[in-house]
């Protein structure tokens, strides 16, 4: 989801629903990753050996010993990059995350890797000092799954280099949404992604990739034709549908974090075209009609025409509903007709234009970049259409929100089209056959944002068949992120990580 419409749905709520968003109010071991309490290291060095110094970074620097395995001081020194331990000036915000939900959480040192070697020693030495390890791409893991208490974070954003030639773009893993879209729009090329501009393109991809583009292109995973990837022996693998193809399935919507460390990847593009926008509201008397209409378009509709529903509790106890639309043929008057004829109804207030690619990239955006934000978010995959019952709990869900006076959202993002199709060399990404996605979403982070959560899903049951990689979620089994990939999934990450190197509660097992 954009983060314009995040905006827009916070706005939308009135006064409960624009409450200024909060930091962590939650127990740190919501992460399942544990305490946070710092490494015993009393103290820390700066090392300098000539220009591609590798640094401990620390606040305290007077005595230049370390007194406690591992030896964070000679890693350091081997690396082109710097390693930030908690006492180091810069640990605090090195460690950060995009939800300052995960401040709290305090790995033993980030790894800010300057090259793919920086990558490939990080692995080594964690391995022989048995710390867990989790890679770091944009940081917007719902879960804080990017960071870890104790052990190692390895942040790749520096790998963020991009080259073009003949429709392919080489992306390094530290790359952001908003550096691709704008180097590729020099070419007259775009990739299907997700629309936030700090969203990583390493995390969006390994977990699939849901857009404005999803039916007209498919997934971001699904135009990825190779990966360079450091696996949990240290091994370097270039993996593609004929190198390692079982790894390539497995990275192509299995989520990140489980079977490696992906530092590059080769996007086949699309083109850059213009692209028509829809905004189509309706009062909350049309809600069950409208949820019946974004069915049929989501089944029906051409694979040129996608439209992201919005159902959002507003703090007067009502709700608030309408599609942001896009046809990637820049006919969105069309698009946005067809949809009210599913519905049955005229919207009440509509406004249509036609956007350049890197317009649409900003508008939808939000802009280039995007602020810290907290937040609170679980997902349903609708395996198909949802009945009558099914769609009032869903609407009964939000309207609960709305009364409790709890800033709620229920988004839905509808798949079929391209998405439906798996793409040359296969993916593991689950949900070919599904409808949509709806997301629960709520800038509540404590109890009442659960609750709405819990709710949804309650709503949904009947017509749920797991949930989206991308939007993890804490305490939900792990299998109901993969479906029927599940067990392929588990018998890859057997063959790739046998000693489980890579895990945390939300890793493949
Ligand atoms: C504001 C916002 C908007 C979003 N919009 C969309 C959207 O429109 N469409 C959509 O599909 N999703 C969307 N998402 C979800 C997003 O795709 C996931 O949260 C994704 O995992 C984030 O990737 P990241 O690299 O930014 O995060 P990170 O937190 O860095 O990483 C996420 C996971 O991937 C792992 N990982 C990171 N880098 C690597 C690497 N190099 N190799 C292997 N594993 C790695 C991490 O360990 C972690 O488990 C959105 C999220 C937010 C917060």
């Amino acid at each position: 989801m954009s983060l314009l419409d995040r905006r827009t749905v916070l706005k939308a709520g009135g006064a409960a629903a624009a409450v200024t968003l909060t930091g962590c109010n939650a127990a740190p071991d919501e992460t399942g990753a544990g305490t946070t309490s710092p490494p015993r290291l009393t103290n820390s060095m700066t090392s300098s050996s000539g220009n591609s110094v590798s640094t401990v970074t620390s606040a305290s620097e007077s005595a230049p010993t370390l007194t406690a395995a591992p030896n964070w001081n000679s890693f350091a020194r081997s690396l082109k990059g710097r390693v930030y331990l908690p006492a180091s000036s810069g640990y605090a915000a090195a460690h950060q995350l995009f939800n300052p939900r995960w401040d709290s959480v305090h790995p033993a040192a980030v790894v800010k890797a300057a090259d793919v070697a920086d990558v490939q020693k990080a692995i080594n030495f964690a391995r022989a000092n048995k710390l867990v390890l989790v890679p770091k791409s944009g940081g917007h893991s719902y879960v804080g799954a990017s960071t870890i208490a104790n052990g190692m974070q390895v942040d790749v954003g520096a790998l963020r280099g991009l080259s073009y030639s003949n429709g392919i773009l080489t992306v390094g893993a530290g790359a952001r949404l908003y550096d691709v879209h704008a180097f590729l729009d020099r070419y007259g090329r775009s990739l299907p992604t997700g629309t936030c501009p700090t969203v990583g393109v390493a995390g969006l991809t390994l977990g699939g990739g849901m857009g404005i583009h999803t039916r007209t292109f498919g997934l971001t995973c699904d135009r990825v034709v190779s990966m360079g990837v450091f696996t949990a022996d240290g091994r370097s693998h270039n993996v593609s549908a004929t190198s390692d193809p079982e790894l390539f399935w497995a990275l192509r919507g299995g989520g990140g974090g489980n079977l490696g460390v992906v530092t590059s990847f080769r996007f086949a593009t699309i083109p850059a075209t213009k692209l028509g926008f829809f905004r189509l509201t309706w009062p909350e008397a049309q809600a069950a009609a409208v949820v019946r209409g974004w069915q049929k378009f989501a089944q029906a509709a051409p694979t040129t025409a996608w439209g992201n529903l919005h159902i959002d509790a507003k703090s007067n106890g009502t709700l608030s509903v309408h599609v942001l639309g896009v046809s990637t043929t820049g006919n969105a008057s069309a698009a946005a007709a067809q949809l009210e004829s599913f519905v049955g109804a005229k919207a009440s207030a509509r406004s249509i234009t036609v956007k350049s690619h890197l317009e649409a990239v900003k508008y939808l955006g939000g802009g280039t970049t995007s602020p810290r934000t907290g937040f609170l978010a679980g997902s349903d995959v609708l395996k198909g259409p949802m009945d009558a019952a099914t769609i009032t709990a869903l609407l009964g869900a939000v309207k609960a929100a709305a009364r409790a006076k709890t800033p709620a959202s229920a988004i839905l993002d509808p798949l079929g089209g391209q998405a439906a199709k798996q793409p040359a060399g296969g993916s593991s990404w689950p949900w070919r056959g599904a409808l949509g996605v709806v997301q629960w979403y709520s800038s509540a982070q404590g109890t009442a944002g659960q609750t709405f959560i819990a709710n949804g899903h309650r709503a949904v049951r009947a017509a749920s068949a797991g949930a989206y990689v991308n939007y993890l979620e804490a305490g939900r089994a792990v299998a109901s992120y993969y479906g029927a990939s599940a067990a392929k999934l588990a018998a890859t990450k057997k063959k790739y990580d046998p000693a489980n190197f890579f895990h945390t509660p939300y890793t493949i097992r």
